[in-house]
């Protein structure tokens, strides 16, 4: 089964780069219906910048302190509103995690939750608000439920992934609260939050790590 140690940390962290920057241009384009058009571009050039640190991590490194360069990285090159709000969420887990050297379920969950809890103390935004949280919190509550349940690492990733695909997915019929798009009023309707879109693509790339 799977082992959720720093080696596979910076699997997720490099699957998510190249996911990103295959969608880039999917999530420009849903930025640009309700935003400015650079969500995409945003995610992109900071999991570019993450990709070239990460030689730098010493060999006996650790879950949390991967996370932690990934914070420090999103905030110094992503900018906008999703920079600071994946930033506090990457840094926030890398505390959840403190230095153990292997995340069981428990400690998955633990970081999945503080991930959440730091986009909302840093954004304020409520579930339902049209934004990345949609995404976050259903994930975070299936994961919890999964892990309660005695679920393993490998299954509380796949459970996470697809309630945060749902919960993007969900936004679409949603008008924002939160960030540019609440700016749009009913004319947000019909669109795909794209920073929920990215988190669901970041959580599909942490189920998809170690697996054929
Ligand atoms: P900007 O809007 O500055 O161009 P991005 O396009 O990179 O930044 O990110 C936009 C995304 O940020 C939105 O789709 C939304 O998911 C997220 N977002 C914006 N404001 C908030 C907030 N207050 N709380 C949570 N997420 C937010
Ligand atoms: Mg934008
Ligand atoms: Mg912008």
């Amino acid at each position: 089964s799977l082992t959720l140690d720093a080696a596979w940390t910076v699997g997720w962290i490099r699957r998510s780069a190249e996911v990103l920057a295959a969608e880039r241009a999917a999530l420009n384009t849903l930025d640009r219906d309700i935003g400015d058009g650079d969500h995409g571009e945003n995610m992109d050039r900071g999991f570019q910048a993450v990709l070239s640190k990460l030689n730098d991590l010493v060999d006996e490194s650790t879950p949390g302190a991967v996370l932690k360069l990934v914070a420090t990285t999103l905030i110094s090159t992503v900018g906008g509103a999703a920079g600071p709000l994946y930033g506090t969420a990457f840094l926030k887990a890398a505390g959840a995690v403190g230095s153990a050297r292997c995340l069981d379920a428990a400690a998955l969950v633990a970081l999945l939750t503080a991930a959440r809890d730091g986009i909302v103390l840093r954004g304020k935004a409520e579930e339902g608000d049209k934004t990345m949280i949609d995404a976050w919190t259903p994930a975070v509550n299936a994961a919890a439920a999964a892990q309660a349940a005695g679920s393993a690492v490998d299954e509380v990733l796949l459970i996470a992934a697809d309630a945060a695909a749902s919960g993007a997915q969900a936004t679409e019929p949603l008008i924002a609260r939160k960030g540019r798009a609440s700016y749009l009023g009913e004319r947000a309707i019909g669109h795909r939050d794209p920073g929920a879109q990215s988190t669901s693509l970041l959580l599909r790339a942490a189920a998809d790590v170690g697996r054929a």
